[in-house]
């Protein structure tokens, strides 16, 4: 098929590999069976950047017919053999990693450096799940009674389905890509409508890396719930693995209970960023401009809400403004760029709405806001200021919704208990943050907070050799780290007699 050609704007570039924009099925970039399109957008002009294939029910139905006539042989492909092909794939996407940090800055709009992060990020998911390939381990016991033996072995799920997000294209792929590889496991991957291409260029890095066709494929489409519908009424079908927001992980939970499916759901959070008055203040400020602004406060880890001991309150927040201030936004390849455009206009507007609400209600604003907001919004591109406020209630929307976007909302504290208090008064559990030199309370406060992730002192805490994932409504399941292979992974219990 001929396929458009991505258009780079003025200042950007060049991209030194062909990018498909066709679906990636059977090893191979073709076109949807209706021949549909939908355009991908540059968030820093608004303009497309080409167009893709646009799947429906038919082109899931010939993937899941790929995967299955793949899923034996890679199932039976020695440990040692998949190993090599994630190993041969994690170099060529360090080896093309400019290519993959432009494409997502392109599609996304995040700045450069962050875009560069995730590739090393996303490609150390592949690495990782390479070395875990050939420590799949079952176990064997004597039944007490001694009536037998008992063996444990661990096989492949089957077919999967992957959804993911558009904040982190190549990361939240292959945080899913790597493990089901690595286990035998096939793949059907649905990357989000705002960012298809990464996942597009990685499935062409995998087919030339020697996944056999029909192990791996991307199925971009504009119509996502009529395409997870077709997918998990598939009786070949076995998981889903979701990374997004709460409210679309139950309804993928609803679908796949039908069909008793397994799943993993890596969902929405709203992290606290605890700073006690013990801390090193320096490093406190640091450690939060990090957790906020980081792929523009756009991460499911992201610090959501700033809770700051009062006798410090003021102190902090001076100095993180001070430190928004200075934060230079433009598209994401200018090299001045520290904070790129949101994804699209409906989340930059949903952003503004959220902050401009907390104002018209008495907020502070001592970063950013809806003043310099309206200025941005009459360039192109879906541009928000880093934004500090402060004298909002815990119950406000900007306190309670996951902003999603670089808006840090500082709320006062006078004690550890209430600290704790209003860190979990959150139906979510994905990530907490604090600074305190005190030991004692860093081991209670770690114990104390209702999150699968705590980080301590710092304020970046994804890590692929570390299980990733929430408590509550934030998920179920892991990735990364050891963890995230048993997730494609079934158990099977073989009785056999006594031995001698
Ligand atoms: P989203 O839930 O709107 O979309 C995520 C994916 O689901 C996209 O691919 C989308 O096309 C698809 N989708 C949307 N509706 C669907 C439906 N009815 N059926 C099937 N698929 C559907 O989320 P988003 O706005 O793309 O991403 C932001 C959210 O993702 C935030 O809530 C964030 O916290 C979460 N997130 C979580 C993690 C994590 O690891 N916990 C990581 C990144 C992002």
């Amino acid at each position: 098929m001929g396929e458009p050609e991505v258009s780079l704007p003025p200042g950007a570039g060049p991209l030194l590999c062909a990018v498909p924009t066709g679906l990636w099925i059977d090893g191979v970039s073709v076109d949807a069976v209706d021949d549909s399109r939908f355009d991908v957008l540059n968030p820093a002009t608004g303009e497309p950047l080409t167009s893709v294939a646009d799947a429906g029910p038919k082109d899931v139905v010939r993937a899941v017919d790929a995967a299955e006539r793949a899923a034996d042989g890679w199932a039976s492909t020695a440990p040692r053999e998949r190993a090599a092909v994630l190993l041969r794939a994690f170099d060529s996407v360090i080896a093309r990693a400019d290519d993959f940090a432009l494409l997502m800055t392109l599609e996304m709009g995040k700045a450069l450096p962050d875009s560069r992060n995730e590739v090393v990020y996303g490609a150390e998911f592949l690495r990782w799940f390479a070395e875990e390939a050939v420590r799949i381990n079952g176990r064997t016991t004597v039944a007490p009674a001694g009536t037998g033996e008992i063996v444990v072995v661990k096989q492949p799920v089957g077919i999967c389905l992957a959804i993911t997000p558009w904040n982190f294209p190549l990361a939240m792929g292959t945080r899913k890509i790597g493990p089901a590889l690595a286990a035998g496991a096939t793949m059907i991957v649905k990357p989000a409508e705002d960012t298809p291409l990464t996942m597009l260029l990685l499935a062409q890095v995998f087919t030339d890396a020697g996944l056999p066709p029909g192990v791996l494929s991307v199925l971009p489409t504009s119509r996502p719930a009529e395409l997870a519908d077709t997918a998990l009424t598939d009786p070949r079908m076995r998981k889903v693995s979701f990374t997004g927001s709460t409210p679309v992980g139950k309804t993928l939970l609803r679908a796949a209970a039908d069909q008793v499916l397994r799943t993993s759901m890596e969902l929405g959070g709203n992290a606290p960023f605890l700073v006690f008055d013990d801390a090193d203040l320096d490093a406190a400020v640091d450690g939060a401009v990090a957790a906020k602004l980081r792929n523009g406060g756009q991460a499911c880890t992201a610090a959501n809400r700033f809770l700051v001991q009062n006798s410090i309150r003021e102190e902090f927040t001076a100095a993180l403004a001070r430190r928004f201030d200075t934060i230079r936004t433009g598209p994401g390849w200018d090299v001045q760029t520290e904070l790129g455009p949101m994804v699209n206009a409906a989340q930059r507007d949903r952003v503004s709405t959220l902050v401009s609400r907390a104002v018209d209600d008495g907020a502070e604003v001592h970063s950013g806001g809806p003043g310099i907001a309206a200025t941005a919004s009459r360039n192109p591109g879906f541009y928000y200021p880093a934004t500090v406020i402060s004298g909002v209630a815990p119950s406000a929307p900007v306190s309670t919704d996951e902003v999603f976007g670089p808006v840090a909302t500082i709320v006062g504290f006078d004690d550890e208990q209430e600290a704790l208090d209003l860190a979990n008064a959150t139906p979510f559990g994905l990530a907490s943050y604090f600074y305190s030199a005190d030991l004692s309370r860093c081991m209670r406060v770690s114990a104390a907070l209702q999150s699968g992730i705590v980080g301590v002192n710092r304020g970046i805490v994804s890590d692929p050799a570390a299980p990733f994932g929430g408590i509550k409504q934030s998920g179920i399941g892991s990735e990364g780290g050891s963890e995230g292979i048993e997730e494609y992974l079934d158990t099977k219990y073989i009785a056999l007699p006594p031995i001698g």
